[in-house]
């Protein structure tokens, strides 16, 4: 071979060499660019599911506050019932019923506003919490305000009178 002929040999071989080198190089790319694509396929997936999870938390967030709504609600029909109630002091058995479960904590009565009994109340951290109540001694507070439930008359006295 002449030289000009090995000069050829190894220009041909330097060429397939880079060629080889390139499509390797080319390979790389490919791959980093696959890899990049995965991760963005489970960040995608991952976003998904992070939404779903926040939108199952809205949901129930909502229903727990439609519940306290509905109690809410409850609350102020049976006050509404127990304020009718102690206007007429003629009972159904349902609104003595209703009034017993609705009577005062701290004097056992019913009343439209605040516990006439009631001279302090303390309350906790959270601002709701009763953590402390000073009551007016006996005899120095205005009954007057608070109905007692077993004064107040039943609709059927007979089955009442019965019991008794
Ligand atoms: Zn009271």
């Amino acid at each position: 071979m002449t030289a000009l002929d090995w000069l050829l040999l190894v220009g041909t071989l330097v060429s397939v060499a880079m060629l080889i080198a390139a499509h390797f190089q080319h390979r790389e790319i490919v791959d980093a660019q696959a890899r990049i694509m995965r991760a963005q396929e489970v960040r995608l997936v991952e976003g998904v599911a992070a939404r779903t999870a926040a939108e199952q938390e809205r949901d129930a967030a909502s229903a727990a506050h439609a519940e306290v709504l509905a109690a809410n609600q409850q609350l102020t029909e049976d006050l509404a019932t127990a304020r009718a109630v102690t206007a007429t002091e003629v009972l159904t058995p349902e609104q003595r019923a209703t009034l017993l479960a609705n009577a005062c904590a701290h004097c056992g009565g019913v009343h439209a506003r605040a516990c006439p009994r009631v001279k302090r109340l303390q309350f906790g951290a959270d601002g709701r919490q009763v953590i402390e109540v000073e009551f007016w001694r006996d005899g120095r507070w205005d009954e007057t305000r608070v109905k007692w439930i077993e004064d107040l008359s039943l609709d059927a006295p007979a089955s009442e009178a019965a019991a008794e």
